[in-house]
């Protein structure tokens, strides 16, 4: 990828232009040269002072993503960048995107960047940097520092100050101080940014490094109050003492994040952000503190939270599945055998066991002997393939018996089905409608 990146600077600058690597790529090099550690370049994007017409005559594989914004996409030796023309910004009355664009100098294209880290360049040809914003002394200091007047930057774009999170806390970095008062005052702005570039920002702060402080920041920067106000009440929730001796609910809920694996899958990260958010709806006192109902009530507000950020369906529903399972890993050990493969072939299973092993590890007294012997049983067990079992109705059949609307009823009665098959208790067509005749007139009355 490196190569192909120099492959199309060098093609710009013999035609006469300015061409240089920018932002991300030249952050992550210089970083890994100060830390001594492999550079594992992700993406580099290059700027230029060629405008896109002109990178069109220049480079043969352009696709016009943003080319309002001057960005084109480009192939190259099998990769794809982004290839902009220096720029600078202006306007942004929606808090989020520019209005116009002018093509300028690196200078004025550096001044637009975001924090100071991101806004330097490298020539990889002449092997020199180009530092117009200080970037070069704020990675040495560790600091995430806008470029220009925070409260301004912000103003501009609100999704900033989640970019901010981001870095912080991929990087190890500290928020200078008026990056940091700066957030503080403008969270409530948040808003303003779509659901789904909120979900995009949320979920590479969720797989990336420091989850938890990440999560911790936005609690204390007051950003997670707006954008999740059901974990923000999950803080003071009191747990059972003989249980739970980390805290309340938020703080077992910010060491479980603390538990990951180094690249969690995103189904898993949001499954353990949301594990629990159902604890102080169903919060009693007994015998002990109870939360009795909580696993399925923690499902519906996850459900509720990834639709209202406009996740992806079957994402939604994945999520939903591991929170509504994750105190049952229990009945693994004990399950009938043809059950259990089914259990341990389901592709979400290896993420259930993790979300397991966050939950206790993010317990105080941690307690990783079911974890422990769930994972033995899966290493042994675990089908190579799944074996398929027989469907006896499907969602087409099903709406029109019932008279149902698409949507998640349908999938709940499918599942339930499906269960109940493996359980033995259905074999056949008619008792499968018989069995889902009876599971409908349960819920009709239950919800009126
Ligand atoms: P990552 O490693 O996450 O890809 P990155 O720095 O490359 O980090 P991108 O989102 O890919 O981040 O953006 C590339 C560059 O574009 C940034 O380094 C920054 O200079 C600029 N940039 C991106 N988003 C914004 C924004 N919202 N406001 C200002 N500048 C931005
Ligand atoms: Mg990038």
């Amino acid at each position: 990828m490196k190569f192909a990146s120099l492959a199309i600077v060098k093609k710009l600058q013999n035609a006469g232009f300015a061409a240089y690597w920018a932002g991300g790529s030249v952050r992550d090099m210089l970083l890994a040269k100060q830390q001594k550690k492999k550079w594992q370049p992700k993406d580099f994007d290059i700027a230029t002072s060629a405008t896109p017409d002109q990178i069109e005559t220049i480079l043969p594989k352009t696709y016009p993503v943003g080319r309002q914004f001057g960005v084109l996409r480009v192939h190259q030796q099998g990769h794809e960048f982004e290839v902009a023309t220096f720029r600078s910004d202006s306007g942004y009355s929606d808090g989020r995107h520019p209005d116009a664009v002018l093509f300028t100098n690196p200078q004025e294209d550096a001044k637009r960047r975001d924090f100071t880290i991101n806004g330097l360049f490298y020539d990889p040809v002449k092997k020199h940097l180009y530092d117009y914003v200080g970037g070069q002394e704020d990675l040495l200091l560790g600091l995430i520092r806008f470029i220009g007047r925070a409260d301004e930057r912000i103003k501009e774009d609100k999704l900033r100050m989640l970019r901010a999170v981001r870095f912080k806390n991929a990087l190890g970095f500290q928020y200078h101080p008026h990056t940091y008062n700066a957030i503080k005052k403008y969270a409530g702005d948040i808003t303003v940014v779509s659901k789904e570039r909120i979900f995009d920002e949320m979920t590479k702060i969720l797989t990336g490094p420091s989850a938890a402080s990440a999560f911790g920041n936005l609690e204390d920067l007051g950003l997670l109050a707006i954008v999740f106000p059901e974990l923000e009440k999950c803080k003071g929730v009191a747990q059972p003492k003989e249980y739970h001796l980390e805290g309340d609910v938020w703080q077992h809920t910010l060491k479980s994040l603390n538990n990951f694996p180094s690249h969690p899958s995103s189904t898993l990260a949001w499954s353990i952000l949301l594990h629990d958010v159902g604890k102080p709806d169903t919060f009693k006192t007994a015998e002990r503190i109870r939360f009795d109902g909580h696993v399925t009530k923690s499902a519906e507000i996850a459900e509720k939270i990834l639709k209202r950020l406009k996740a992806p369906t079957k994402f939604i529903r994945d999520v939903s599945w591991l929170i509504r399972h994750h105190m049952m890993l229990d009945n693994v050990l004990t399950m009938s055998k043809e059950r259990r493969k089914h259990w341990l072939g389901n592709p979400l299973f290896a993420d259930l066991l993790l979300l397991l092993r966050a939950d206790s590890l993010g317990t105080i007294p941690q307690g990783l002997s079911l974890y422990k012997k769930v994972l033995a049983i899966y290493k042994k067990e675990k089908p190579r393939r799944m074996p398929k079992i027989k469907k006896l109705v499907d969602g087409d059949n099903l709406m029109q018996i019932f008279n149902l609307a698409e949507g998640r009823n349908v999938g709940r009665l499918l599942d339930a089905l499906h269960e109940a098959q493996l359980d033995g208790k259905v074999k056949t067509k008619k008792q499968a409608l018989i069995y889902l005749q009876k599971l409908y007139q349960q819920q009709n009355k239950k919800s009126p």
